[in-house]
């Protein structure tokens, strides 16, 4: 299977939950918890997260490494 293909079948495992979490949270008697789904904002929020994950990782700050020898 291509690897981009697992990604996207990922991907809509993700968004099956999103629906039936949402669908949780309408109708007549909704989770008492108080969230409330709203689309477009929640799918911002989930591709901002995707996009922090999946970018290039942040080069390692050299201040915080531990020192493992001696020159
Ligand atoms: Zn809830």
């Amino acid at each position: 299977m291509p690897p981009l293909t697992l990604i996207e079948l990922a991907a809509q495992a993700v968004g099956s939950v999103y629906r039936e979490v949402a669908d949780a949270h309408c109708g007549d008697q909704p989770c008492p918890c108080g969230w409330r789904p709203r689309l477009a904002a929640d799918l911002a929020a989930l591709q901002a997260a995707l996009a922090l994950s999946a970018g290039p990782a942040a080069p390692p700050d050299l201040a915080r490494m531990a020192v493992l020898g001696r020159a």
